[in-house]
């Protein structure tokens, strides 16, 4: 019972990371449509017949450049009703599972990890151009080192997206996702996470057994989404897809209602809009998207996990001042702190748009950061002098036994 605060807490924690600054005006996304040719590391070489961006749109027949933009337009409304024809990253692939398992019964031994575990790829992204903002290159710097250090003591591969592809700005997720599952037959899942989440449990791993069945997992809560309709009913900032076809086609729908052409993004962002609570009529965003996708089409609901029991996503603000706290509280026996923690609302980059001051954001980013860093360097017999300093200070550390020193 004297935990019952605590787990009160962190519940709480989960509950209001899911928060998402409505305040955040159609310009704190910031996408920009480049139709850009396929990134020379990202072509050929897949089990794929034609793996090879051609830029085809599988919506219009027509050269012709207004034609096109016409009948785009035309089935963009359509589409508001029913995301279920028109858009196709290409190539587009029907038998996906059926290649996928061939080439797995070829090469066995990639199936799983040295350590037993499904293969995942952990992806993030940031944009190509340098910073605007003079510390969101350093930002990203730690960001990037947080999750290589997850993953290197996770076994789990990591992929640094730099790339606009098909779709950019915070729409990048979807086909550098996809293109992930083509490249990485091997990967059964593929992870995407923001550049502004960083992990803060580096031992915690994700009970993949648990998703036999499911093939997304996204933290979110059923009533919040399927009930409540709430923009924030889930966050989009870090989900798991499992590679299969399901996968390929839910992409497909998903990237439907983010496409560029015309007005359609405006036109879908107040149309998403009037669909759920808490957000306004600026131009659609992925999470409004996949939120709609749910809602508009139910039966792809059996396959998407929304996760609660563990913090995929913690909103910083009720996470990164308490670290202290929340360590000493472990330490007497209390519960665990948040697996992973997420910035939203800190526009590390650009600098612009942020929905609190850039000093908090980079303030409570660096605890985050060395608190994370913290437990990496603890078997290196150091630890930061304290969470806001850069300076660290060696640990009693007096074990010389190779097997205790395996990391
Ligand atoms: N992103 C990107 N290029 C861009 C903009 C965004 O790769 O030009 C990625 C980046 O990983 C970022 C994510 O998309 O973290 C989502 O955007 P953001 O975190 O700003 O959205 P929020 O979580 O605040 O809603
Ligand atoms: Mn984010």
């Amino acid at each position: 019972m004297k935990r019952f605060p605590f787990l009160v807490l962190l519940a709480l924690t989960c509950t209001i990371l899911l928060f998402h600054v409505v305040s955040l005006s159609t310009h704190v996304r910031n996408p920009t449509f480049i139709a850009a040719a396929a990134p020379d590391n990202l072509t050929s070489k897949t089990p794929v017949a034609a793996d090879k961006y051609t830029g085809k749109t599988s919506l219009g027949e027509s050269d012709n450049l207004d034609d096109l933009q016409e009948s785009r337009s035309n089935h963009a409304t359509r589409e508001l009703l029913d995301p279920r024809e028109k858009f196709h990253f290409s190539p587009q692939i029907a038998n996906w599972d059926l290649q996928r398992e061939k080439w797995l019964q070829k090469y066995p031994h990639k199936r799983l990890t040295p350590q037993g575990r499904p293969q995942t790829i952990l992806v993030t992204s940031s944009p190509s151009g340098p910073c605007e903002y003079p510390t969101g290159d350093y930002f990203l710097l730690k960001s990037i080192k947080n999750k290589i250090d997850y993953c290197r003591l996770h076994t789990v591969e990591i992929y640094y997206n730099m790339a606009v592809m098909e779709m950019g700005g915070f729409w990048v997720k979807l086909p550098i996702v996809r293109r992930l599952m083509l490249q990485h037959p091997e990967a059964e899942w593929i992870w995407w996470m923001d550049s502004d989440a960083v992990f803060t449990d580096m031992d915690f791993e994700i009970p993949l057994d648990r998703y036999d069945g499911f093939n997304m997992v996204i933290p979110g809560w059923d009533d919040a989404v399927y009930k409540r309709r709430e923009w924030t009913g889930l966050n989009a900032g870090i989900f798991l897809m499992r590679n299969c076809q399901w996968s390929l086609d839910f992409l497909d729908m998903w990237a439907a209602l983010g496409e560029d052409y015309g007005d359609n993004k405006r036109e879908m962002g107040e149309f998403v809009a009037k669909q759920l609570t808490g957000r306004g009529d600026f131009e659609i965003d992925d999470q409004a998207g996949l939120i709609w996708l749910l809602i508009s089409r139910p039966e792809l609901r059996s396959q998407v996990f929304l996760e609660t029991s563990y913090c995929l996503h913690s909103y910083w603000v009720m996470v990164a001042p308490r670290f202290e706290e929340m360590l000493a509280n472990f330490e007497t026996g209390g519960e665990r702190w948040p697996f992973i923690t997420h910035f939203v609302g800190c526009k590390f980059c650009s600098g612009k748009y942020n929905s609190t001051p850039m000093e908090t954001c980079d303030h409570e980013a660096k605890r985050a950061f060395n608190f994370a860093d913290d437990q990496v360097l603890q078997p290196y017999g150091y630890k930061h002098a304290s969470l806001s300093k850069h300076q660290v200070l060696p640990i009693s550390h007096e074990s010389i036994d190779p097997d205790e020193m395996v990391l």
